[in-house]
Parts: structure tokens; C-alpha cells; sequence
């Protein structure tokens, strides 16, 4: 057993009994875990969902529930919770990274990667973090080149089977449009990320894309991303 301390964010809370509660957190060097926590809900006010924070937890080698001890919120990122349009897509984001992470699964870029979303970039910042996990899990289809007949110059297509297509070789499948591909390459380059501009209507087809492609892959609806995109 060993204690630690590190960087965290709490995305699910079930209540487990009148005061104890079972939750998730996404951790920068563990990954997500499970936490046994004994007092979740006081009459000080609990734990807060999606709000960043340092994790004091135990990890048992016997089971992988760990034992929670303390969270320190840390107070730059009330901008979280003040909100909702950060808090919208935090919700898809963890519900993507819990679907295709493994327990335990340490990636440290995609705490980073969530740390940065903030009230004048979230569009873009939640676009680039879900596509990161995404190719981080290794699914994610080459844009660059169509695998049907190795255009490199396409500006939209379809994907099938997980392989993108340009629009001459397929004609039906998941729809690209050139919003989503021009996201896709724009994001393999940071210089080229820094510039695109992601506007309302091409985050609504960038997220509409991420779930059909989800879908595809998983045959699971993602949850969220239905409240997402009516929120939108
Ligand atoms: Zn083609």
C-alpha cells in the first residue's frame, strides 16, 4: 500500500450511503481511479465534480478501490464551475476518456491538456482534447491520405471501418465535412492550431463527427454528447 499526492480531477460521484460516496477521478499520474470516499457530502458542502484539485489517496494492491484521505480544490479553476459552457464539455470529455481509458492508464498530457480550457478557448481547447484521446487510444484514422486511392489533397470525405476515404472513392459512411477536416490537419500542427478558428456551427459538426465516429467504433451512444450538442 503507498500514499500519494497528485494532480486530479474528480468526474463522478456516486452516493454510497447517507455520507460515503464511490467516485472516479482522472489523476496526471495514475490515470483514472476508483476511490472509497468516507465523507463526500457534509453540510460544509463535499466534493465538487470537474473541478481541478491536489489528490491525497492510498492505493491497495488487493483491490482497485483506493482510499481516499483529502482534496485540495485549487481556486484558479472556478472557472470551471462558474461555467456552463466549460462544464458542458468537461462532461463529454470525461465521458470519452472513461469509455476508452483503461484503469489506471496514465496520461499526463490529458490533464494538461483539460488544465488549459478556459472561458475564451473552450470551443477549440475541448475539440483538441477529445481528439487527443482519441489518438492516444490508437483509433483514430489518418486524414492526411485517403485509403482508397492515397490522395493526400482531400479536403472532405467520409470514414468507414475507422479509415478515412475521400469523396470520390466513398460516398457513404460517417460525413467529413471540410470544417472537420480542416480541424483534423490543423491539429497535427500546432503552428497551423494556434491560427484555425473554431466558430459554434464547426465545433456543433466537430462534436457531431466525434460521436457518430464513436458510435461507429464502440456501437454506443455517447450520453453527453446529445445534451452537448442541443446545447451548443
Ligand atoms: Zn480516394
Amino acid at each position: 500500500m503507498s500514499r500519494h499526492l497528485t494532480d486530479a480531477i474528480i468526474y463522478k460521484l456516486h452516493r454510497y450511503s447517507d455520507s460515503s460516496a464511490v467516485a472516479r477521478a482522472f489523476t496526471a499520474d495514475f490515470g483514472k481511479i476508483k476511490l472509497f470516499v468516507p465523507k463526500a457530502f457534509s453540510k460544509k458542502g463535499g466534493l465538487l465534480t470537474c473541478f481541478p484539485g491536489i489528490l491525497d489517496f492510498q492505493m491497495k494492491e488487493s483491490s482497485d478501490l483506493c482510499r481516499f484521505y483529502a482534496f485540495t480544490q485549487k481556486p484558479e479553476f472556478y472557472r470551471f464551475i462558474d461555467s456552463h459552457e466549460i462544464m458542458i464539455r468537461l462532461h463529454f470529455i470525461f465521458e470519452v476518456m472513461d469509455a476508452l481509458y483503461q484503469e489506471r492508464e496514465k496520461d499526463g498530457y490529458l490533464m494538461k491538456l483539460i488544465t488549459k480550457i478556459d472561458n475564451t478557448n473552450f470551443r477549440k481547447a475541448a475539440s483538441f482534447t477529445v481528439r487527443h484521446i482519441f489518438e492516444k487510444n490508437g483509433v483514430l484514422p489518418d486524414f492526411n491520405v485517403c485509403a482508397g486511392c492515397g490522395d493526400e489533397n482531400s479536403t472532405e470525405g467520409y470514414v468507414l471501418g475507422g479509415e478515412y476515404f475521400c469523396g470520390k472513392c466513398r460516398h457513404s459512411g460517417i460525413r467529413v465535412s471540410g470544417s472537420v477536416m480542416l480541424f483534423m490537419k490543423s491539429a497535427q500542427v500546432s503552428e497551423l492550431m494556434k491560427n484555425l478558428i473554431i466558430n459554434r456551427e464547426n465545433e456543433t459538426e466537430i462534436i457531431s463527427f466525434f460521436a457518430q465516429f464513436y458510435k461507429s467504433l464502440y456501437g454506443k451512444e455517447l450520453k453527453s454528447a446529445s445534451t452537448l450538442s442541443f446545447l451548443l
